[in-house]
């Protein structure tokens, strides 16, 4: 960090002059929410935002994705700082002012607050680019629920993480299994490769009352359920995080019809590549021979293109965790690997960084449902906190420098 560049205390109660805008710009966003790859207004909104901060602002980078560029005083590192945009297809069942305008769409796992705590940070940082070298760059992404090409991976083929370079990525999620104003993070392993499933039993169908004229595709699809449950009971290594879930299974019209066919859906979620193809292998494998043994037949389908397993780098999440712990108010904590996936995962597979939560729960203020539920619920009082790790991690790796150096 340079000398000029100001401490935690100064960026903290800078953000905090400022709480209301982000909370304001926050509160836009959840009462206007927009579907992954939908992301119109939302992405013109920060580019607007971002333009208005005499930030340089490239529109359209991989579909809705939006790219900010911050320069600093003189040549240093390009530190990238992201925030998804896109909300979920979920009826909000919290009562607020701001509740979202759109029936079946709503910011239930936060990114409304990400979008809301960067827009904040790049505010701060706009206003001290004297004081830093290097730049920052603000990546603004859609699509991070999608799933499979998700939004990371079009804006990286659109030269989101090129002129210039980016050296450091950091990003951030609001998260309730935290308590609020509590940083979780670790080093490596961090979240899930998510792949998902879908497996389509072909049998014959036929009168309910005569079962054996046919071949049942409900029946096949209950032996196929037990045989995969199978693979993390028996097949994969007892200490590895590992989780196999059936979430979905449809087949039949009526009480007295044997349908033709039964289609049933799921995800696996590995830490490691070895566990991942193994997995998939053996989904394939059991649900394929036990439809054979019971005359069916299947197809067995990955979603392409899964996100990979979120990897924090561990020189630079240990820098994070410093830097962390200097905010005042908050609690730096070492997280559980988390079985759900995340496409920065994508951003971190070519440059070193560090992926971290900040916690919302506040049982005072109701804020006790996890991300996805129609009751998620946001405390608020958290995103000055969000938003002062953002610009402290930008100003310390812009750099070249540790806080640890400059004693
Ligand atoms: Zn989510
Ligand atoms: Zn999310």
């Amino acid at each position: 960090m340079k000398e000029k560049a100001p401490d935690a205390a100064t960026v903290l109660a800078e953000v905090t002059s400022i709480e209301k805008d982000i909370v304001s710009i926050r509160r836009q966003l959840h009462a206007n929410p927009e579907l992954s790859n939908n992301e119109i207004e939302t992405s013109k909104f920060v580019a607007d935002y971002l333009r208005g901060l005499g930030i340089e602002v490239r529109e359209k980078v991989g579909g809705n994705g939006v790219v900010g560029l911050l320069e600093g005083s003189e040549p240093g590192n390009v530190v990238a700082l992201r925030a998804d945009m896109d909300a979920l297809p979920v009826t909000e069942e919290v009562d607020l002012p701001f509740k979202s305008k759109k029936s079946g769409i709503m910011h239930a796992c936060g990114h409304d607050t990400h979008a809301a705590m960067l827009l904040g940070a790049a505010k701060i940082l706009s206003r001290h680019r004297a004081d830093f070298p290097g730049s920052v760059k603000f990546l603004f992404q859609p699509a991070e629920e999608d799933g499979g090409r998700g939004g990371a991976k079009p804006m990286i083929e659109d030269g989101a993480l090129e002129n210039p370079k980016v050296d450091y990525v950091f990003g951030l999620h609001i998260s309730n299994p935290y308590p609020s104003g509590t940083f979780a993070l670790r080093e490596g392993p961090l979240m899930a490769a998510p792949d998902a499933f879908k497996i389509t039993i072909t049998g014959r169908g036929g009168h309910g009352s005569e079962p054996e004229d046919t071949i049942d595709p409900i029946f096949v699809s209950y032996q196929v359920y037990g045989a995969l449950q199978g693979i993390s009971s028996r097949m994969v290594k007892q200490t590895e995080p590992f989780v196999i879930s059936v979430c979905s299974v449809h087949s039949g019209t009526r009480n007295n019809i044997i349908p033709d066919v039964a289609v049933m859906e799921g995800t696996i979620r590995t830490l490691n590549e070895k566990t991942r193809s193994k997995a998939k292998k053996l989904v394939a494998q059991l649900a394929e021979s036990t439809c054979k043994s019971l005359g069916a037949t299947c197809k067995v389908e990955f979603k392409e293109d899964a996100y990979p397993v979120t990897v924090n780098d561990p020189a630079t999440t240990r820098r994070v965790i410093e830097v962390l712990k200097t905010i005042k108010g908050t609690r730096t904590i070492e997280t559980d690997v988390i079985l759900g996936g995340e496409d920065f995962s994508r951003f971190l597979q070519l440059v070193p960084g560090t992926y971290y939560f900040l916690g919302t729960i506040n049982p005072k203020k109701g804020c006790v449902y996890p991300n996805h539920s129609s009751k998620f619920k946001v405390d608020e009082d958290v995103l000055k906190l969000g938003s002062t790790s953002l610009v402290m991690l930008a100003l310390e790796f812009t750099g070249n420098k540790t806080s640890h150096d400059k004693e």
